[in-house]
This record gives C-alpha cells, sequence and structure tokens, in this order.
C-alpha cells in the first residue's frame, strides 16, 4: 500500500541519510523536500571519522574521499605566533577505519545519496513539497504539503522524520519547544581559490585561530579556502558583504599585495539550541530540526546523521514489529549527546578562540600544548573532538 511507508520531510544530509537507512531495510519511503531540487548552497564540510565509517555502508565514501581532501591533521593557532597545537588522527587509527577529517561539501552527500536512492522503486521523491502541518490517528500520519502555486496536498504514512532543518515546520506544527540561545555575533563565510597553504608556515587544511580581537577559522576544500569570520551583528548587511569591506577584511588577515578573489559569501545568525522532545507520537526529529550549534568543531551535519541512524536503526525494528516505545531510547541517546557534548564543545571551542582575558587565554592555549603532548591525553581529545567518544558512551543510556 502506498500508504505503508515512512515519511522524510526534508532532502538535506540527515534526511537522506535516514532514507537510505530505512530502503536498505526494504521499509517504503516518501521524501517530501522544499525545494524544486536539492539545494547545493555550501554549508558544512566537515566529515568525521565515524561519520565516515557509519557512510560506508551506503557505498558512498569512495566518491566522497575522490572528490573531497583526506585532513589527518588539525590544527588551533594564535593570529601572531602560529601553531599551539597541532592534533594527529594517527592517534586514533585503532578507533575508526577513517583517521582523518574529510572535507567534502555537503552537496556532494546529498546528490551520491539520491543516486544510491534513485533505482529503488520503494523510494520516493517529491519536490516543491513544504511540509507544513503534522495530523496522526492511531494509525498514521498525514503531512499537508503546500505546493509553490500555494495549493495544499497530503501524504500519508505510518511514521514521519522531521529532517527539515533548523526552521523545522514539523517541529513547529507539533508543537515542540526549541529553547536556547542566540550567539550575539554573525558569522561571515567566504571561499577564496587563494592557496593560503602557501602563504602561512606550517598551515594544516583545518585550522582554528585564536586571538582576543578577531579569531577566525580557516578550512581547506579540493578546490577552495574557506575563511569564517566573527562579525558585528549590527552592521549593515550590505556594507558586510560589500567588495571593499570582504576585501579590507581578507587583508586584516593575511596581507597580500593583489586583490583577493572571492567564490561564495555568506553571513548566518547561529544559535544553540535543542528541542525540548524528539518524538512526539509516530513523528520524530532528527538532525538541524532537533538541534543546532556553533559550526566551530563541524558537529551540525555529522551529529545529524548519527541521529538519523540511530532512529532509523530503531524505527525498523518498529516496523518490523517492536513496540512504539523502544523509540525513546533514540529520545534519550541523541538529545543528551545534543545537550551535554555538542553544545558544550562548541561553546568550549568558540571561548578558546574569542577568550580576552590574558590568563585565562595563556591557561587554555597551555592546556592544549600540554594536551597534543601527551599521548594518552591527545588520543583522548580526538575521541572526544571526532565524535567517537560521544557514540561510544550512548551504549550506557538506558
Ligand atoms: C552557512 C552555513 C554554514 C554551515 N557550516 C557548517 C560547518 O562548517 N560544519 C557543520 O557541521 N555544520 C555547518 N552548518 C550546519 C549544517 O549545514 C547543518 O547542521 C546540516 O545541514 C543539517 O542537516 P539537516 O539535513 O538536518 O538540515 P538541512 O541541511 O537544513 O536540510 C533540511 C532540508 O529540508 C528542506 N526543508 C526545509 N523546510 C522544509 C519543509 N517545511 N518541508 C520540506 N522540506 C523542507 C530544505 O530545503 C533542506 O533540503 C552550516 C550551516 C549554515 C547555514
Amino acid at each position: 500500500m502506498q500508504e505503508d511507508r515512512v515519511i522524510i520531510v526534508g532532502a538535506g544530509p540527515v534526511g537522506l541519510v535516514a532514507a537510505a537507512s530505512l530502503a536498505a531495510e526494504g521499509i517504503p519511503v516518501a521524501i517530501a523536500e522544499a525545494e524544486r531540487d536539492l539545494p547545493d548552497g555550501l554549508r558544512a564540510s566537515t566529515f568525521h571519522p565515524p561519520t565516515l565509517d557509519m557512510l560506508e555502508r551506503f557505498g558512498v565514501v569512495p566518491a566522497m574521499v575522490e572528490q573531497g581532501l583526506i585532513c589527518p591533521t588539525w590544527q588551533f593557532r594564535d593570529r601572531k605566533d602560529g601553531p599551539i597545537a597541532t592534533f594527529d588522527h594517527a592517534m586514533i587509527a585503532g578507533d575508526t577505519r577513517h583517521p582523518f577529517r574529510l572535507q567534502c561539501e555537503q552537496w556532494r552527500l546529498t546528490r551520491m545519496l539520491r543516486d544510491v536512492l534513485a533505482t529503488n522503486p520503494a523510494v520516493e521523491f517529491i519536490y516543491d513539497a513544504r511540509g507544513a502541518e503534522v495530523a496522526q490517528d492511531a494509525t498514521g500520519v498525514t503531512l499537508t504539503i503546500e505546493r509553490p502555486d500555494g495549493s495544499l496536498d497530503s501524504l500519508r504514512g505510518r511514521y514521519l522524520i522531521g529532517a527539515d532543518g533548523a526552521r523545522s515546520a514539523v517541529r513547529k506544527s507539533l508543537d515542540i519547544g526549541f529553547e536556547g540561545q542566540t550567539i550575539p555575533e554573525l558569522y561571515l563565510t567566504l571561499s577564496t581559490p587563494f592557496a593560503y597553504h602557501d602563504a602561512i608556515p606550517d598551515l594544516t587544511n583545518i585550522a582554528y585561530i585564536s586571538d582576543p580581537d578577531e579569531w577566525f577559522v580557516l578550512l581547506r576544500t579540493a578546490s577552495l579556502w574557506r575563511l569564517l569570520l566573527p562579525t558585528d551583528a549590527n552592521e549593515p548587511e550590505d556594507v558586510m558583504l560589500s567588495e571593499a569591506r570582504i576585501e579590507a577584511r581578507m587583508q586584516q588577515v593575511l596581507p597580500n599585495a593583489a586583490p583577493y578573489t572571492i567564490r561564495h559569501k555568506t553571513a548566518y545568525r547561529v544559535h544553540e539550541r535543542v528541542a525540548d522532545s524528539y518524538i512526539a507520537g509516530r513523528a520524530f526529529l532528527a538532525g538541524d530540526a532537533a538541534h543546532v550549534n556553533n559550526p566551530l568543531g563541524g558537529m551540525g551535519m555529522n551529529g545529524g546523521i548519527h541521529d538519523a541512524l540511530n532512529l532509523t536503526e530503531k524505527l525498523a525494528a518498529v516496523w518490523k514489529g517492536a513496540p512504539i516505545e523502544s523509540m525513546g531510547r533514540y529520545e534519550r541517546q541523541r538529545q543528551k549527546v545534543a545537550k551535554e557534548v555538542v553544545q558544550q564543545q562548541a561553546l568550549r571551542n568558540r571561548s578558546i578562540l574569542n577568550q580576552k582575558d590574558p590568563e585565562a587565554r595563556k591557561a587554555f592555549l597551555d592546556d592544549l600544548r600540554a594536551t597534543v603532548a601527551d599521548p594518552v591525553r591527545h588520543r583522548a581529545y580526538l575521541l572526544r573532538t571526532s565524535m567517537i567518544q560521544s557514540l561510544r558512551d550512548l551504549e550506557a543510556v538506558a
């Protein structure tokens, strides 16, 4: 029956990993995506080791590696003094099949997953379908979708996964709170073909650069460098994004005789929020719909993919007869990670980068130096930042 399926709202990385996981279990899915095609905006680009281990089952990792950039090391730097601590994933070679971060844009993954799903007759993609309202009864879920011309339609399924991003209409329709805070500064992301690796000595492909006045992050992808700069939210957007202002800021980061070429620019607000609940009856939240955090550490998309697999493994068991109450463990496990691991680590990363107090700053940087110098602490730090530890700790959550 066409209605006996799981409806997934949102074809981002989280929605499509959930779809691929359910499809692999032989469960029919319908994916409702608000846009006309898969979004191709420049957003997350860092895949952590356990996420690559998880994605292996869909056969996409070799192509991701081919199109991406393997980064065995990453570092914290001081803007004036250079490298403070260089972390090396070789320390966790025994803990993962992918002892590196992979820099690969999220839009590449969603296209690869769509290709994997395209030949499966039990998977339906429905574009131009903006989820608006979720209604439930004893046997299933009805999603009202809005078409671009304003007309309404409905989709019926046995269960529903809201993977429709930070502004999730599913979350709002289910009346689930999304408490937390908004970070005062905006984050400006710029990408450039400029070869920072030739211009800055000992620079790794991922570098967090601490400074009491202006910290920044440098991330390299296969073809470009991305620069993330905190930005005064009061600056008018037309000034902030103007060519002259961006050039001045690029020159401030690294003076260069020639002007910089900019390929993409985006300024965005950053929130730290976790949904009050991940489950409402037959509907579940995952990814940005359930939690958002600052991008320092690259944990948003990775954590969302971990949600998708945890959720769908349990939902597949329920589909095959396990009681729906067993889904509660999904919320207990993944909400705990969002609150106690991802938010805390992302906030800690921000405070290392923007610390203004000289004493506190020195203490942070000395601690980082001591951490990489000690093999036991070095490995433990990488297990945490690569999100392996959060997955191990889940086993203890009943
Ligand atoms: C500019 C920017 C830079 C970022 N950089 C990083 C980074 O470096 N590292 C990192 O880890 N994270 C980063 N993030 C966050 C990261 O992109 C998200 O954590 C990740 O995309 C979450 O995936 P998702 O599938 O949950 O949601 P999304 O990727 O937001 O996907 C949601 C999907 O649902 C669709 N949709 C939305 N509303 C509806 C609706 N009502 N009905 C149907 N479909 C709908 C959208 O079109 C989209 O396809 C960044 C985010 C932004 C905005």
